[in-house]
């Protein structure tokens, strides 16, 4: 499967790049009228963590010149957070449709994962994510972004199935499997690293990836941008994936600082590692707003709200670092929890 890259450094002219790398390469083709359904990364109301107001637009206006009805949809990451969501991206002044799946109870199951139902709605999906870290899967892109086709609460429930890197990204590529995109275009001109994928920092990464594959595409550029651990990469070249053909060159990578924790990307070691290491989030009182939206979303119930203060039962914590992701504010954090603090 082909990859391809192109140097980008700024969000100026993203609309004749898309066209022409889809139409001299023959990504895709539409007839008029086709419905096309474009999802971005609107994980969140935070600027860096989501994706673009340019490439959004640029991506609709690509496909609307081609004849075809476009809408935008995701599942954020909490339900509160859709008004400035909205508001970040721009979603007012993108001319197409946009829309939630925030209502869990519209769903149809494929392959076990209870997926919007709406999708059915469309001839073609084009997935829109941004190059970000994440604390648990190391890397956010392609593929990660199909988990915003679950709606609602539903999503919780994975990460209590599958709380460490490895099981959840052997979920991730079932879920690869179950949906049907027909392209996935990146946008790494100013990716996050570091605390990804909600409170890191910015990096430009200087590219925009682009193939009918979201995993030959995370493959590719998890290898360009040399980053070592990659579950994704990892599960998916045991189980017989065919190396990605990259078209296009990119000058040296920048080094991207990937999320803490070494232990925690050294594969099948999940449960030793959570007994002899265990990393649970950690609460910064000054930076909280007493938003609740890590209490809503933790999906075992370990946190609560107490006058005001977020109180963490680690014995109940699974390390998923779904409250860490929610978090808008960097009021929770990954901590290396030290023995006498366990046995307190
Ligand atoms: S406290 Fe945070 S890391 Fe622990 S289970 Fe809940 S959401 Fe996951
Ligand atoms: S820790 Fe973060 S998500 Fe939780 S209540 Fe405070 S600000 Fe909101």
């Amino acid at each position: 499967m082909k990859v391809f890259f192109e140097e980008k450094h700024d969000y100026s002219g993203l609309k004749n790049i898309i066209g022409d790398t889809i139409e001299k390469n023959r990504l895709l083709r539409l007839k008029n009228g086709d419905r096309v359904l474009l999802k971005p990364n609107l994980l969140t109301d935070k600027p860096l963590a989501i994706s673009k107001h340019e490439m959004i637009k640029a991506a609709a206006e690509v496909f609307i010149e081609m004849g075809a009805h476009v809408d935008i949809a995701d599942s954020p990451g909490n339900a509160d957070s859709i008004d400035g969501i909205i508001r970040v991206a721009g979603l007012d002044s993108i001319p197409a449709g946009y829309y939630f799946f925030d209502n869990e109870n519209e769903k149809k199951y494929i392959n076990g994962f209870p997926l919007a139902k709406r999708i059915e709605d469309y001839d073609v999906i084009v997935n829109l994510p941004r190059l970000k870290t994440h604390i648990l899967t190391v890397m956010t892109m392609g593929v990660k972004n199909l988990y915003g086709f679950i709606p609602g609460r539903p999503k919780k429930s994975y990460h209590v199935s599958h709380p460490d890197p490895y099981s959840f990204s052997s979920m991730l590529l079932s879920l690869y499997r179950s949906v049907k995109t027909h392209l996935t275009i990146l946008d790494g001109i100013i990716g996050m690293q570091g605390n990804g994928p909600n409170n890191g920092d910015p990096i430009e990464t200087g590219f925009i990836a682009i193939s009918k594959d979201p995993l030959a595409l995370d493959i590719a550029v998890a290898d360009y941008l040399n980053v070592k651990n990659f579950p994704l990469r990892d599960l998916s070249m045991e189980q017989g994936f065919r190396y990605p053909e990259i078209i296009g060159e990119l000058p040296p990578p920048p080094a991207i600082e990937i999320p803490s924790g070494p232990l925690l990307r050294l594969p099948h070691i999940g449960r030793l590692r959570r007994v002899a290491f265990p990393r649970k989030p950690r609460y910064n009182r000054n930076n909280c707003t007493g938003c609740r939206a890590c209490v809503l979303n933790c999906p075992t119930g370990a946190i609560s709200m107490v006058y005001g203060n977020i109180i963490i039962n680690y014995s109940r914590c699974i390390e998923c670092y779904t409250c860490i992701e929610v978090c808008n504010f960097d009021a929770l954090e990954v901590y290396n929890l030290n023995l006498k603090r366990r046995f307190v």
